[in-house]
C-alpha cells in the first residue's frame, strides 16, 4: 500500500505522513529532505545555484547528509525550492523515491508531487493545505522553539514566494492530484488533523488486500 502527502510548506503535512506511517506500521519518506540535502551539499562544495549541471552533481550527496541540523534551516529550504526546480535533479532523485514506495508492505511519502508524479499509482492521496497566516505562525513558533528570532509577517512573505515558486514552476508543479483528498488543517489540532487524515486514509483503503 502506498500513501501520498502532498502540500506546501508548513501545511503540516509531515507531521500527518509520520503519524500515519506510525498508524499503520508502515516506513515514511520526507522527500523534501532530499532536495534540502541536494541544497546543503551544493552550498558546502561552494556550488552555483544558478548552475544546473552544478545541482546535478549535489544530487550525489552522503546518506548522512540528511540528519543533519542545518537541514531543517529555513535557507535551506529556501535553496532547495530553487535548485528542485531543475529537470535534472528531479530526474536524479526520482529511482530513490519511486523504489522506496514500491518496497514490500507499503510506504508514505510525503513532498510535492508524490500523487502526481512519483507514485500516481498510490492508494490514498491526501493533498494537506492550511492558510498562509497559519503556516507562518507555526513556522515561527517552531524557529522561536529552536531560539531563533522569528518575524511573522518576513515568513509569510517568504512561504507565500516559495509556494508561488513551487505552484509554478514547468516540472512536477505541486498541485492537487484529481483523485486526492483535500485535508485543510488551518483550524485543526494536531491531534485533529491526524485522526482526519486517518479516517480519509481509511475510506479509500476500504477492499484494500490484507496482509
Ligand atoms: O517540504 P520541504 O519544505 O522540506 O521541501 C523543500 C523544498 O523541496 C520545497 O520547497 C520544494 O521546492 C522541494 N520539494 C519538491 N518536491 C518534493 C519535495 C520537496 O520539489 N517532493
Amino acid at each position: 500500500m502506498i500513501i501520498a502527502v502532498d502540500g506546501p510548506a508548513a501545511s503540516g503535512k509531515g507531521t500527518i505522513a509520520r503519524a500515519l506511517a506510525a498508524h499503520y506500521g508502515i516506513p515514511h519518506l520526507d522527500t523534501g529532505g532530499l532536495y534540502r540535502a541536494v541544497a546543503l551539499s551544493l552550498r558546502r562544495a561552494g556550488g552555483d545555484p544558478d548552475n544546473e549541471g552544478d545541482a546535478l552533481a549535489a544530487t550525489g550527496f552522503p546518506d548522512g547528509l540528511l540528519a543533519d541540523p542545518e537541514l531543517r534551516a529555513e535557507e535551506t529550504g529556501v535553496l532547495a525550492s530553487r535548485l528542485s526546480a531543475y529537470p535534472a535533479v528531479r530526474a536524479a532523485l526520482l529511482k530513490r523515491q519511486r523504489d522506496f514506495a514500491h518496497q514490500q508492505g507499503g510506504a508514505v511519502l510525503d513532498g510535492r508531487d508524490i500523487g502526481t508524479v512519483i507514485a500516481p499509482e498510490a492508494d490514498a492521496k491526501l493533498y494537506v493545505i492550511a492558510s498562509p497566516r497559519v503556516r507562518a505562525e507555526r513556522r515561527a513558533t517552531e524557529m522561536t522553539g529552536q531560539g531563533q528570532k522569528a518575524d511573522i509577517d518576513v515568513m509569510e512573505s517568504e512561504i507565500a514566494a516559495r509556494d508561488a515558486r513551487d505552484m509554478g514552476r514547468d516540472n512536477a508543479p505541486l498541485a492537487q492530484a484529481d483523485d486526492a483528498d483535500l485535508l485543510d488543517t488551518s483550524e485543526l489540532t494536531i491531534d485533529a488533523a491526524i485522526q482526519r487524515a486517518i479516517a480519509l486514509v481509511d475510506a479509500r483503503l476500504e477492499g484494500y488486500p490484507k496482509g
